[in-house]
Order: structure tokens, then C-alpha cells, then sequence
């Protein structure tokens, strides 16, 4: 009976369920932390409220983490187990770092370009010393840590490359480090071609068996998709409110507007021109993913909704996206670079440091190297900045209180840039998928 009932009942689809829960989210975080502001002790809704949707919220976070590392390998495997011949694989990985440098390049220059019409940092003393006591509340822990990791420099930058081929192929798993376990995989794949014919067919057999299974449990947890973002939403904006973007107006606008050209005109016009995509088909295909990737601000948790979007609703072969996505979450991170950007030459108007245009194409290098490395987690990107302004001789005092300036509104700014990280990824896999021949599709997506 209740399936004929449901059978009746039109279905919403994924991307409105997930928008409906992301507007409740915002209405009920802003309106409790506005109305609570300035009391140290909360009322009791106030703590149901927020506890209980932490507690929905890192549920739905938990789900899809544990399906990351499965998903990853198992998705990789097949993929270039199929891809078949060596030219192939060639092909594909040369298109998809070609693609890869290309937007994070316009990314970057988008930040700077901003950065330096705006002049966020160019701000009247009395606001200055403002956002400096602002700072002195706290934080100071997560930016300790941060410094202390920064302070290896370049060795921590080398450090990614020796990532990228871990000694211990279960300690990168178990600390979820994506890099290692995507150049494993990719070799794993690889071989698997060079197989004789019966242990080949073994191979693939399992682990496309492996991988529909594993795809299965996504689609499952992605189901609660709506409930987890609200979970994870709700909480953050009962904590943060919007008072403190005022402070920072500037800043954040900054970012914001970089933010905005590079996925509203730099990734359209590449859709268009390179793969003869509408964008707002495809924007409309990512929704849920774009959503998630709001509410997590981390690529790599949101990277299995990445994978369901862009092979169901964007209609991209597994070959290509197997390939991209995975890749795409952990090194291409147009949104991080461009706020690396942002950030660096801010805080340099901030405090009076002069920044010539040699330096700022150092920190364009920068940006795009350390965002190669930076992890799809929230606020990954402070590491990456305090390493970027060592390397720009930034005075080193100011450094911890430049960075404290930037965390308050660094959440926020995260769920934004994370957004865009994954936009990216996305308009990758369908700009070489419709490269290699693809059709896609992009009407009635399913959910
Ligand atoms: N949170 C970002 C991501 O996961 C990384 C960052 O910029 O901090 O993509």
C-alpha cells in the first residue's frame, strides 16, 4: 500500500529537500544566536536546539566519511582498470592537470585582481583596532597549531609530494589522507591491465562488484542528505551569526566577489566554450552536491555526492569521473587558492607591509602549490596562508594576529570557498567527459 501511495506522490527532488533544509538551518541559527547574543549562558532551548543537531549533523558527517576511503579506491580501480590501454590513461591524466592548472590559475588571478581594486585592507584605524581586539578573544589553539605545522616551511610542502606515496598504505588510510591511497590506487588499477587474461577478469570482476556495493551505501547515506545538513549548518550559524561578516565587510566581500566571477563567468564560460555546456544545467545537476559542500565546508566528505552528481545527474562515464573527481578533491581547490590570494595581500594592506608585484607572483605560486596540497577539510587553508606569508617575509609577529583576524570569519568563508572547490571538480569531469567523446545529460535528474 505505501508504495503505491508513494508511487503516487510526486517525488521532490534531492537538491529542493537539501535547499528547503539549508533555509531552515539559516532561519533557525541566525534568529537564535541573534537572539541570544551577548548572554554567556544560553537557555536551555537554545542547548536542545544546538545539541541535537550537532548530534544530526556529525551522524550524516561520520556516514559519509566512511564511505570515502572505500569509494575512493574502489572507484579508481575500476576506472583505469577499464581505461584499458596506456595512451588512454595518458590522455586523461594530461587533461585533467592541464584543466586543473588552468582554472586554479584564473582563480588566483581573479583573487588578486580583486584584492588589489578593492583594497580590503586599506581600513580606518578605529575599525583596525577594532578586528585586533576583536582577535584577542581567543582561538588561539586551532592557530597555534597551525603555526607550529607551518613552521616547517618548505619541508612541509615536500612533505605533500612524500604523501603522495605513503610507506604505510593502511596508516594513510586510516588517516584518511586521499593522496597516497589515489596513487596507490591508480597503480593498482594500472597493473591490473597488465594481467594475464584469466587473473584479469578475477580482478575486474571484484572490484566492480565491490564498487556497485560500496555505491549502494552512498546512495543511502546520501539520502539523509537534508537531515545532515541541517545538522551541520544550524549549530555552526547559532555559533557565528552573521554580526561578526561585519566587521570584516570588506574582507568577506572580497572574497565573496572572487568567489562569485570564478564559478558565475570564469567556469561558465569554460563550460561553454570547452565542453558547449550550459552552466545552469550543470549547476542544477551539482545542487545537492554544491549544498553539501556548503554545510560540510570539506570536498573530501562531500566527494561521494561529487561522484553520484556527476554520473547520474551530469550523465559523466564513470572512466572519466573515477578519475577526475577523486583527483580533483584533494588538488584542485580553485576557491582555496583564490583565498589564499585574498588573504596574503589583505592582510598586507592590513598592516602596511609594502607588496610589490614580484611578490604577489609569489604568492600566486604559492597559492596554486600549496592548495595541491592543502586536505579537503574545513579550514585547511590556514596552514597554506601562515606558510605563504613566512615565505613573503611577512613580519613574523604579525603573522599569528593576522591569521586570528582571518579565523573569525573563517568558517563562513570556508563553507563558501568549499562550494566552490567542488564546482570546479565538477566542471572538469564534464568538460573532459564531453572531450572524450560523452554525450551527457542533464534533464530530469534523479535523486
Ligand atoms: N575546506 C576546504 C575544502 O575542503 C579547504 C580549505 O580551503 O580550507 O575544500
Amino acid at each position: 500500500f505505501s508504495h503505491s501511495v508513494g508511487k503516487k506522490m510526486k517525488k521532490v527532488p534531492l537538491h529542493v529537500k537539501i535547499l528547503a533544509a539549508l533555509v531552515l538551518a539559516f532561519a533557525i541559527g541566525l534568529w537564535s544566536n541573534y537572539s541570544t547574543e551577548g548572554t554567556t549562558e544560553k537557555p536551555d532551548w537554545f542547548i536542545f536546539i544546538r545539541d541535537i543537531s550537532t548530534f544530526i549533523g556529525t551522524l550524516f558527517l561520520n556516514g559519509l566519511k566512511m564511505v570515502v576511503i572505500p569509494l575512493v579506491m574502489t572507484s579508481i580501480i575500476c576506472g583505469v582498470a577499464k581505461i584499458g590501454g596506456e595512451r588512454d590513461f595518458g590522455r586523461l591524466g594530461i587533461k585533467t592537470l592541464l584543466f586543473y592548472s588552468l582554472t586554479g590559475l584564473l582563480a588566483v588571478t581573479t583573487g588578486l585582481l580583486c584584492v588589489n581594486l578593492i583594497e580590503p585592507g586599506q581600513v580606518p584605524e578605529e575599525i583596525r583596532s577594532q578586528m585586533l581586539d576583536n582577535q584577542a578573544d581567543g582561538h588561539s589553539a586551532k592557530i597555534d597549531g597551525a603555526l607550529k605545522q607551518a613552521d616547517r616551511g618548505w619541508a612541509g610542502i615536500l612533505e605533500i609530494f612524500h604523501r603522495m606515496v605513503p610507506a604505510n598504505l593502511f596508516k594513510a588510510a586510516v588517516e584518511g589522507q586521499l593522496l597516497g591511497l589515489i596513487f596507490f590506487s591508480l597503480l593498482f588499477g594500472f597493473f591490473i591491465t597488465r594481467l594475464p587474461e584469466k587473473h584479469q577478469s578475477i580482478q575486474l570482476g571484484f572490484w566492480e562488484s565491490l564498487n556497485s556495493l560500496i555505491l549502494s551505501i552512498t546512495n543511502f547515506i546520501i539520502s539523509f542528505a537534508p537531515y545532515g545538513v541541517f545538522g551541520l549548518v544550524t549549530p555552526t550559524l547559532m555559533k557565528v551569526g552573521l554580526g561578526t561578516l561585519s566587521v570584516m565587510g570588506s574582507f568577506a566581500l572580497t572574497v565573496a566577489l572572487g568567489l562569485l566571477i570564478h564559478s558565475l563567468i570564469v567556469l561558465p564560460l569554460l563550460l561553454r566554450l570547452f565542453g558547449k555546456i550550459n552552466f545552469i544545467d550543470h549547476y542544477r545537476a551539482m545542487a545537492p552536491a554544491l549544498l553539501t559542500a556548503f554545510s560540510t565546508a570539506s570536498s573530501s566528505a562531500t566527494l561521494p555526492l561529487t561522484m553520484e552528481c556527476v554520473t547520474k545527474r551530469a550523465g559523466v562515464s564513470k572512466k572519466v569521473s573515477s578519475f577526475t573527481l577523486p583527483l580533483g578533491a584533494t588538488m584542485n581547490m580553485d576557491g582555496t587558492a583564490l583565498f589564499e590570494c585574498v588573504v596574503v595581500v589583505f592582510l598586507a594592506q592590513l598592516f602596511g607591509v609594502e607588496m610589490g608585484w614580484i611578490t604577489q607572483t609569489t604568492v600566486v605560486l604559492m597559492a596554486l602549490l600549496t592548495s595541491i596540497g592543502v586536505a579537503g577539510i574545513p579550514s585547511a587553508s590556514l596552514v597554506a596562508i601562515i606558510v605563504i606569508l613566512q615565505a613573503v617575509n611577512f613580519p613574523p609577529e604579525s603573522i599569528a594576529i593576522g591569521v586570528g583576524i582571518v579565523y573569525v570569519v573563517d568558517r563562513i568563508l570556508d563553507m563558501c570557498r568549499t562550494a566552490v572547490n567542488v564546482l570546479g571538480d565538477s566542471c572538469a569531469a564534464a568538460i573532459i567527459g564531453k572531450s572524450e567523446g560523452e554525450k551527457g545529460y542533464y534533464s530530469s535528474p534523479q535523486s
